[in-house]
């Protein structure tokens, strides 16, 4: 074995840099003197460590807050952020019925976006095409620089460790699909995949300025539904990393056929496909006057249009909204009793008709979860909306700069 001493100290200033960047990311704009205090570092520690991340252009100062007097009343002290630009992920969000593809800088902001329909059913390759340009076009605007990482959001099952989509219930086509190995040929870069439940729910966690650590509950209501739990920064994976399937729990012994092949899962009451089939019962009743015209001029049938239309006021998209969000609330309250989170986030697109749907779900809620679960819960919409997968992917492939070594408690770091 070589020097143990020279890698404990190696060890310490890698933990404190990384400590320091952790607590810049969930302060920012913040004070030298504000990470001191967060970290448990000492004020020339932290400078140290600072004056190194400005001159590697991982952090930029900003200027501080003019209110707040500097010492002996002189300049305000300058404020510090993580400079965006100091890297570029490109963050992929491959939804059965949306494909999102965005450059994220380190801040976690997006620098450019692009986003096109998909149809579920479409094979791979079709895919891949369309993805292909929409890279090919975030790639071209603006400085031609280089990426610096790959994250990718997925639906349905993968092996995260060789970047494959085994399967997705929403994606018939798509059986052992090696994203990893096409896009490293494409790009050069080994990406990082995440199912987009655990990815939205990574986004909620980084980006939570809280110091308790509140453990929450996140419900992605996309083309499928999803759950994820966070706790204390760590998402649970379950066994094999294959949980979070909270759409194919049966809610109706005697239901309608799902994809998965059982019968009377949530997802048979609240995906896309599920919306789409509220609105063909209500044309077959004559009703659903506004929707039939929207289709009419061109607008697809998809769950969005319905939310936009019960926004503006349509009484029959409403009455779908409403539907929907009751069966999302009964499976909320269900995993509220389960899991008594601090709070439950729901992500997706439904922000077009947050108000009816967050009402249907906090109904249920009321009525369905035990009064002292309730008492502790917070039910809000995901900070990134339908967003928040795609940039739970540009996270994941930023995570490693900030993550603290394992088996390193942050109350056990020594500050020198
Ligand atoms: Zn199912």
């Amino acid at each position: 074995m070589d020097s143990p001493n020279t890698g404990n100290s190696e060890l310490i200033v890698q933990v404190n840099r990384r400590l320091v960047l952790q607590a810049i990311r969930s302060l920012q704009p913040t004070y030298r003197a504000e990470v001191s205090r967060w970290t448990e570092l000492n004020p020339a520690t932290v400078t140290g460590i600072v004056s190194e991340l400005l001159r590697a252009r991982l952090l930029r100062e900003v200027s501080g807050d003019f209110l707040a007097p500097g010492p002996a009343g002189g300049r305000p002290p300058m404020m510090l952020r993580l400079n965006n630009d100091a890297r570029r992920i490109l963050a992929i969000d491959l939804e059965p019925e949306m494909l999102r593809v965005a450059i994220v800088g380190l801040g976690i902001d997006i620098v450019e976006y692009r986003e096109e329909v998909l149809d579920r059913h479409s094979q791979p390759n079709l895919v891949f095409k369309t993805l292909n340009r929409l890279i090919d076009e975030v790639l071209s605007r603006g400085r031609r620089r280089a990426i610096d990482g790959i994250g990718v959001s997925l639906p349905g099952l993968i092996d995260r460790e060789k970047g494959v989509l085994l399967s997705s219930t929403n994606m018939p086509n798509w059986r052992n699909v090696p994203i990893r190995e096409i896009l490293f040929r494409r790009l050069g870069h080994q990406a990082k995949v995440e199912r987009a439940v655990h990815l939205a729910a990574m986004h909620e966690d980084w980006i939570d300025k809280s110091d308790d650590n509140r453990t929450k509950l996140i419900l992605s209501l996309r083309t499928g539904i999803g759950m994820s739990f966070v706790r204390r920064g760590e998402v649970f994976l379950g066994a094999g990393g294959f949980n979070g399937e909270v759409g194919h729990t049966v809610i109706d012994l005697d239901g309608a056929q799902c994809e998965c092949g059982n019968r009377g899962c949530l997802e048979t009451f609240v995906s896309a496909d599920a919306v789409r089939n509220r609105v063909e019962k209500m044309f077959a009743q004559g009703r659903g006057q506004a929707i039939a015209a929207a289709v009419k001029e061109g607008q697809q049938l998809r769950p969005e249009l319905v939310y936009r239309l019960a926004k503006d006021g349509d009484s029959d998209s409403a009455d779908i909204v409403r539907d929907v969000g009751r069966y999302v609330g009964l499976a909320a309250a269900n995993l509220a009793n389960l899991l008594s989170p601090d709070e439950l986030i729901v992500s997706g697109s439904i922000d077009l008709a947050e108000d009816l749907i967050l009402a249907a779900i906090r109904e249920q809620i009321a009525q369905r979860s035990l009064p002292q679960i309730r008492e502790h819960l917070t039910v809000r919409l995901a900070v990134a909306k339908e967003k928040a997968s795609l940039l739970g992917a540009a996270v994941l492939a930023t995570r490693e700069l900030f993550d603290l070594p394992r088996l390193t408690h942050r109350r056990a770091t020594v500050s020198n």
